[in-house]
């Protein structure tokens, strides 16, 4: 299966080598979609796992036991269909085709699974329908 999360890093861990364990302990396949590191700072990665659910999960568990903060990327990409307005002005800024039209209804449809919380979508919404908490 494949899942995507956000890895938040306090500084003090910044540095050590989780991605990497994950890799080796569990056998998971990780693809960095996007990453914001200070070392004094800490940071954020959007990470896509892929390997055995049951690896996923407890790979997911180390990093939460070694201080690392997990969320699942739809936690923190929020879309809020009750404001949207359906204007398309997020759709040609999405890089991934996450975001697109119906033909039949005119009505934005969120891929969730393409997502990789760029945030150019927020930027650009009018009424602040997306948020990204990245
Ligand atoms: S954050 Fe918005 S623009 Fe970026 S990939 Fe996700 S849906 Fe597309
Ligand atoms: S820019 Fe905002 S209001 Fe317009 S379609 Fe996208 S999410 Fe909806």
């Amino acid at each position: 299966m494949k899942t995507k999360v956000i890895f938040t890093f306090p500084p003090e861990i910044v540095e050590k080598p989780i991605s990497h364990t994950l890799m080796k302990e569990f056998d998971l396949w990780i693809n960095i979609l996007r990453a914001k590191i200070e070392p004094s700072e800490g940071g954020k990665l959007v990470i896509e796992l892929q390997g055995d659910e049951e690896n996923i999960k407890a790979g997911i568990e180390l990093a939460e036991k070694s201080g690392v903060g997990v969320t699942l990327l739809e936690n923190d990409v929020l879309w809020d269909k009750e404001l949207c307005v359906d204007c398309g002005a997020c759709i040609s800024l999405c890089p991934t085709q996450a975001l697109t039209l119906d033909r039949d209804t005119f009505k934005l449809n969120f891929d969730f699974g393409r997502c990789v919380a760029c945030g150019s979508c927020a930027q650009v919404c009018p009424v602040k329908a997306i948020s990204i908490n990245f």
